[in-house]
């Protein structure tokens, strides 16, 4: 079939909750990608930093083809060999006590608010129903309708209310904002350390440092949402690392599997986490054995290839390299490590053209907010490729 033909069923059969680019793809390795006529692309979006390991890597495939011949579901009605396994080696690599695992990011989310909840009532004492979580403007944590109770997008929420209560919005990247806003009730504070979805939005130099002492202060839990940001992708393991912030729980999906399922978890205090009792809450394929088998290996990967060392280093170079094009196009070039948003002049009408123009010379990025072209490559990319990728934007944003 061709690309065409695919559209043409996607557009018809799928329901149309996204405006893809029109390239249909059907092979990944690395930081490349095919279509159905062969043609090759540098992935510069890696699935939003699902695939910080690069599509297909060999390791983590491994690792998923071996588990799924032995056992690949039991529900946590039973244990098994692997999950405790990832438990341990998650919390290790972060520093934390407790666990988590579930799928999608956005459950992920829901669960920490579940646990900030249970842990306001039981341990800080908050009046029942009365608890509070302050979150920020731009915020982007998934798309469940108390998800987006919250959002500050009118595009998330048109048309899905009612909507659910508690929740309390703030400007990002203000602490005294955040000071202002607490209540005895208050029960958790949660931020991205870097605002993803809002367009790769870096806050002030301190931020998170000032919002944990003032979470300390106040007795409310600091929840990071590093489900983008995590797992190497702006330079360190976690945007929180950047200031040396220990949050008491990081919600992380995406590249915990190297893209190759949808797996998610909560990790964090045993004080918090140790507040869900059996039957408080739970998830039939969280924590599987095929899904912690994977992300065991996507995890070694991201240690032992050094994704965050590499972030850190070809993204100094890669952003220096985009802030020297003389473009007239560009307002700005932000990010940390290979987590890089290109900001267009507002007048320019958008990033969308220039995407599909980078897409007709083999770099496939996704805009993000109209007028941001986001970059965010596979963190094992090679310092060439990204010199192969540097001329190609040259190009598109010095073209007229
Ligand atoms: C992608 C994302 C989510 C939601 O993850 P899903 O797997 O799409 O549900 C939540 N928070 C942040 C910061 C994200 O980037």
């Amino acid at each position: 079939m061709k690309t065409q033909e695919y559209i043409a069923l996607e557009d018809r059969y799928n329901a149309h909750n996204y405006h893809p680019l029109d390239v249909v793809l059907t092979r990944g390795e690395g930081v490349w990608v095919w279509d159905v006529e062969g043609n090759k692309y540098m992935d510069c979006l890696s699935a939003y930093s699902a695939l910080n390991q690069g599509h297909n890597h060999p390791r983590v495939r491994q690792a998923l083809l071996e588990q799924s011949q032995k056992l690949s579901l039991t529900s946590r009605a039973f244990r098994n060999d692997q999950t405790p396994l990832f438990a341990q080696e998650l919390c290790e690599l972060t520093g934390q006590e407790m666990m988590l695992p579930m799928n999608s990011g956005a459950e992920a989310v829901e669960t920490a608010m579940k646990a900030a909840r249970r842990w306001g009532y039981q341990v800080k004492g908050i009046p029942e129903n009365q608890a509070e979580i302050i979150v920020c403007k731009g915020n982007f944590h998934g798309r469940t309708i108390t998800i987006i109770s919250f959002t500050s997008e009118p595009a998330y929420q048109e048309g899905f209310g009612p909507f659910t209560p508690g929740y309390k919005l703030i400007p990002y990247g203000d602490p005294e904002a955040l000071e202002a806003a607490i209540t005895p009730n208050t029960a958790a504070f949660m931020v991205e350390p870097i605002q993803g979805e809002a367009g790769v939005v870096v806050p002030p130099e301190g931020y998170m440092r000032r919002v944990r002492e003032i979470c300390d202060r106040h007795n409310v839990l600091l929840i990071a949402d590093e489900i983008q940001t995590g797992l190497g992708r702006t330079g360190q393991l976690f945007a929180c690392d950047w200031e040396d912030v220990k949050p008491d729980l990081y919600t992380i999906g995406k590249a915990l599997s190297a893209g190759f399922m949808p797996i998610s978890a909560v990790v964090g205090k045993r004080e918090v986490l140790g507040v869900f009792t059996p039957g408080s809450h739970g998830s039939t394929f969280g924590g599987s054995p095929l899904a912690s088998a994977v992300a065991r290996a996507a995890l070694r990967v991201i240690v032992e290839e050094k994704l965050p060392e590499r972030s850190r280093e070809l993204g100094a170079y890669f952003q220096e390299q985009l802030r020297a094009i003389d473009s007239p196009y560009v307002k700005e070039v932000r990010g940390k490590g290979l987590f890089i948003g290109v900001v267009l002049k507002p007048e320019v009408g958008g990033a969308r053209p220039f995407c599909e123009k980078l897409q007709s010379l083999g770099i496939l990025a996704k805009e993000t907010h109209r007028d941001v072209i986001r970059f965010a490559p596979p963190l094992i990319i090679t310092k060439e490729e990204l010199d192969w990728a540097l001329e190609r934007i040259r190009q598109v944003l010095q073209s007229d």
